[in-house]
C-alpha cells in the first residue's frame, strides 16, 4: 500500500512536504511513521443507471487521514483525474490545515472519478445519493464530516444530508457542511474561502507596505473558489487583471468586473468569450505582471517550468496543492515573492465549515456578519503566528505552515500513546 500511494504523483508530493517538515522538527521516528499514513481508506464501487438506460460504474474513494483530535473532515470532489492517490494527500493536507487552523478535526478528503459537466443533474443525484448510501457506515458527525470541494456545490451537500438522514431516520445537519443555508448551512459558507484567499491577500500587501487600493491579480479557475476571490477582491479596491477557467483565459489591464463576469460565466458556461477584455493563453496568463497571483484550481500548476518566470509579489495558494515540491526551491530561492501557503490561504472554507457544525450541533444560527467577522479573526491570528514562527525559526512560509500543523498532530499522537 505505502508503494502504490508514493507512485501517485500528488501523494508523493505530500509525503515529500511531510518528510522536508518532520525533519525540521526532528520528529522521532515512532510519531512520524504514525502521522505519515492515512489510518482509512476506503474504496466504493457506484452503479448508476444513466439517462439513456445504461448502467454505469463509477469509483468513489474517501480517505480519513486520522481520528486523533476529532472528526476528520474535508471535501469530497468530482473530477475525472480523481485517484485514491491524489485523494489521500488531499486528506493529508486537510490534517495539517485543520491543525494550523486550530479546528478540532482531522483531515478527511473524498472523491468521485467522473465528470460532473458531461453528466445532467439526475445522473450526479443517483451518483452521490449512490456514494452517501455506501460511504454512510464509515461517516457521521462524530466520525467524518464531508464538505464541498472541485466539482461539487451545496446541492450535493443536501443531496447527501438527506440520504444521510434517510438512514438514520432523523434529520442530521451536522453530518454535512457546505450545506444550502435553508437546510441549515452557515451564512457565509460559500463565499468563505474566497473571502479568506482575498483578506490574506491584504494582509501579505499590508507585510510588504504595498496598498490594498489599485493592488493588480491574476486568478487562476473561476469556481467557487476563484470566483468568490475576484469578486472579493474587486470590492476591496484591486484590479482583476486576468483570470482564467476550462474554456480559455482573459485580460484586461484595466481590470475585470467581477459581477459582470460572474453573469457571463452564468450565460455561456466559461470566462472566454467576456465581452469586455481580451483572450490571452491561460499559461502566459500565470506569468504576467501583477501583485497577487492566485491559482484557484488544480494540483501542480506552478512547476519547474513557470516558477522562475512568475512575475508576482504575493502567490495566493487558494487551491490545494498547486506548487511543486521544485517550484517551491525556485521560489525560495528567488526570495522575492511572499507565499501564502494553501493550508493556509484556503483555510477560509474548512473554518466556516467548522462554524456551520458549531451552528448545527447547537441549534442556532449565526448572521454573515458575524460569520464573516469570526472568520476574519481566525485567519488573522494563524497569520500572524505564522509570520512569527518563521520569523523565529528562520524558515520559509510552506515550511513554517506545515510545521505548526504537524506538530500539533504530532505532539497530540504522542501524548495519546498507541493502542495496544
Ligand atoms: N474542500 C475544502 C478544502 O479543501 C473545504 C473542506 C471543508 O469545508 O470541510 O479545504
Amino acid at each position: 500500500m505505502k508503494e502504490d500511494l508514493l507512485q501517485d504523483p500528488v501523494f508523493g508530493m505530500a509525503a515529500e512536504q511531510f518528510d522536508r517538515v518532520a525533519d525540521f522538527l526532528g520528529l522521532e521516528q515512532r510519531v512520524r511513521e504514525r502521522c505519515k499514513w492515512p489510518k482509512r481508506l476506503i474504496t466504493v464501487s457506484l452503479p448508476v443507471t444513466m439517462d439513456d438506460g445504461r448502467t454505469e460504474v463509477f469509483f468513489g474513494y474517501r480517505v480519513q487521514h486520522h481520528l486523533s483530535r476529532g472528526p476528520v473532515k474535508g471535501g469530497l470532489r468530482f473530477h475525472p483525474s480523481v485517484k485514491l492517490g491524489e485523494v489521500a494527500a488531499l486528506a493529508m493536507w486537510m490534517n495539517w490545515k485543520c491543525a494550523l487552523m486550530g479546528l478540532p478535526y482531522g483531515g478527511g478528503k473524498g472523491g468521485i472519478a467522473c465528470d460532473p459537466r458531461a453528466m445532467s443533474m439526475g445522473e450526479q443525484e443517483r451518483l452521490t445519493r449512490r456514494f452517501a448510501q455506501e460511504i454512510g457506515q464509515f461517516i457521521g458527525p462524530e466520525v467524518d464530516v464531508m464538505a464541498p470541494d472541485v466539482g461539487t456545490t451545496a446541492q450535493h451537500m443536501a443531496w447527501i444530508l438527506d440520504t444521510y438522514s434517510t438512514r438514520e431516520g432523523r434529520f442530521v445537519p451536522e453530518v454535512i457542511t457546505g450545506k444550502p443555508v435553508e437546510l441549515q448551512g452557515s451564512e457565509g459558507r460559500t463565499q468563505a474561502t474566497g473571502h479568506g484567499v482575498a483578506f490574506l491577500a491584504t494582509r501579505a500587501l499590508n507585510k510588504l507596505g504595498l496598498p490594498v487600493l489599485g493592488a493588480s491579480a491574476v486568478v487562476q479557475g473561476f469556481g467557487n473558489v476563484g470566483s468568490y476571490a475576484v469578486e472579493t477582491m474587486s470590492g476591496y479596491g484591486m484590479h482583476v487583471r486576468g483570470v482564467s477557467d476550462l474554456s480559455g483565459a482573459i485580460w484586461n489591464k484595466a481590470g475585470i468586473d467581477a459581477l459582470d463576469l460572474r453573469a457571463h460565466v452564468a450565460k455561456t458556461g466559461g470566462v472566454a468569450g467576456f465581452p469586455d477584455a481580451e483572450a490571452i493563453d491561460p499559461d502566459e496568463m500565470l506569468e504576467q505582471e501583477c501583485d497577487i497571483l492566485v491559482p484557484a484550481a488544480m494540483e501542480r500548476v506552478i512547476t519547474e517550468k513557470n516558477a522562475g518566470n512568475l512575475k508576482c509579489r504575493i502567490l495566493a495558494e487558494a487551491a490545494n496543492g498547486p506548487t511543486t515540491p521544485e517550484a517551491d526551491s525556485i521560489i525560495e530561492e528567488r526570495g522575492d515573492i511572499f507565499l501564502i501557503p494553501d493550508v493556509l490561504c484556503n483555510a477560509g472554507g474548512v473554518t466556516v465549515s467548522y462554524f456551520e457544525w458549531v451552528q448545527n450541533l447547537q441549534r442556532f444560527s449565526w448572521t454573515k456578519l458575524e460569520v464573516l467577522a469570526k472568520l476574519e479573526t481566525k485567519l488573522n491570528e494563524a497569520f500572524e503566528n505564522l509570520m512569527d514562527f518563521c520569523e523565529e525559526r528562520k524558515c520559509g512560509h510552506r515550511l513554517g505552515a506545515l510545521a505548526t500543523g504537524i506538530d500539533l498532530v504530532a505532539r497530540v499522537k504522542k501524548t495519546r500513546g498507541l493502542f495496544p
